[in-house]
């Protein structure tokens, strides 16, 4: 486990969704392992967000957080080099919670933009909760217990990183009157390139049109023949564009220079069909797909020791989030220390 304190901190985080797919890859995964070798990393499995919109069934949660580690191990996180570990095995997340949302206005938390917008889009499910409001809080607690430096997010959820800076900001106002307790963190605007599903909307589980990284070879190859292309392209005569095509937006992300100069040239002159064309994307996939499949097989065959890289993590992360809560709690003046009664207080 990497504790070195000379390199900048990361902490970010994912919801205990389940396998992950393609987008949740290029999205952020790729992006993460790349970031363990410059950062001292801390990559959380958020199990309880997930339970901010699912809560009435959590007989998956635990074995959700499992998968998300498993393909985080597949997608080349190392344990040597970052810290992983899942949420809700380091509950002191949950006390800072909870003395933020002492401090945190409703007001702030009404007005996050993805309150209202998924209370309206999850119309099945009562979000209506504590839970679900406060959820940002808990974001906030996630991020400041480490004392990140940075946080990588897109640009949606810049929003969400200001809240945290504004949390920080009111508890330093408050208890940190001589010192700042909390360093506000820096958003790390990482950004995505666009990843199509194979309906051409954006990859999501809920769409039902994702390429999972634990997709086998023939299940790759089967989802790409029935993946939309450029609607122009109605004959194999007709000539298309690869840049509103989402089989070309796969290329771009995963083909060689060389292939995709052939996509160009093929698909404006009409010189190759969309089968072809699908089949190298269906290549370039694969060749991605087949070592992270190999990586995780290990762990699938010996879970064990996935849980064992948990174990560790929450470990090392407890570790922080213990000095943190110490330093919180005296603060606020709450220390778990014994202190002899003051002066003025004896003679009472
Ligand atoms: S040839 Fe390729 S890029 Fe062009 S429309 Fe067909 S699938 Fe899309």
């Amino acid at each position: 486990m990497n504790v070195s304190t000379e390199r900048k901190r990361v902490l970010s985080g994912m919801r205990s969704t389940g396998k992950l797919h393609l987008g949740n890859y290029v999205g952020a995964l790729q992006n993460w392992v790349r970031m363990q070798e410059q950062y001292e990393c801390f990559y959380f499995i958020a199990d309880w967000h997930a339970l901010t919109t699912d809560y009435a069934d959590t007989s998956k949660v635990k074995q959700n957080s499992v998968d998300v580690l498993l393909d985080w191990l597949a997608a080349g996180l190392d344990p040597e080099r970052c810290t992983m570990f899942i949420q809700s095995h380091v509950p002191q997340h949950a006390e800072l919670h909870l003395l933020f949302s002492m401090i945190t206005p409703l007001g702030w938390l009404e007005r996050v933009p993805t309150y209202k917008e998924q209370r309206e889009n999850i119309a099945e499910k009562d979000l209506s909760t504590y839970g679900f409001l406060g959820y940002p809080v808990l974001q906030a607690a996630d991020i400041l217990i480490y004392q990140g430096d940075f946080v990588p997010v897109g640009e949606d959820q810049v929003a969400h990183v200001e809240l945290t800076r504004e949390i920080a900001r009111r508890f330093n106002q408050f208890y940190g009157k001589t010192v700042p307790v909390l360093p506000e963190p820096q958003a790390l605007l990482t950004r995505a390139a666009k990843l199509p599903g194979t309906d051409g909307r954006k990859m999501s589980k809920s769409y039902g049109n994702t390429i999972m990284l634990t997709d086998p070879e023939p299940v790759v190859r089967q989802k790409l023949k029935t993946m939309v292309t450029d609607p122009a392209r109605i004959r194999r005569s007709d000539p298309g564009n690869p840049d509103v095509c989402p089989v070309g937006d796969l290329h771009k992300i995963f083909s060689s220079g060389e292939t995709m100069a052939k996509v160009n040239e093929g698909c404006r002159s009409a010189g190759i069909g969309c089968i072809e064309c699908k089949s190298w994307a269906a290549d370039a996939l694969v060749q991605v797909l087949n070592p992270m499949q190999q990586r995780r097989k290990k762990y699938e065959d010996n879970p064990r020791l996935a849980w064992d890289i948990l174990e560790a993590g929450s470990a090392a992360a407890s570790k922080v989030a213990d000095a943190t809560m110490a330093e919180v709690r005296a603060a606020m003046g709450m220390s778990l220390e014994y202190e002899p009664p003051r002066p003025f207080e004896a003679a009472k």
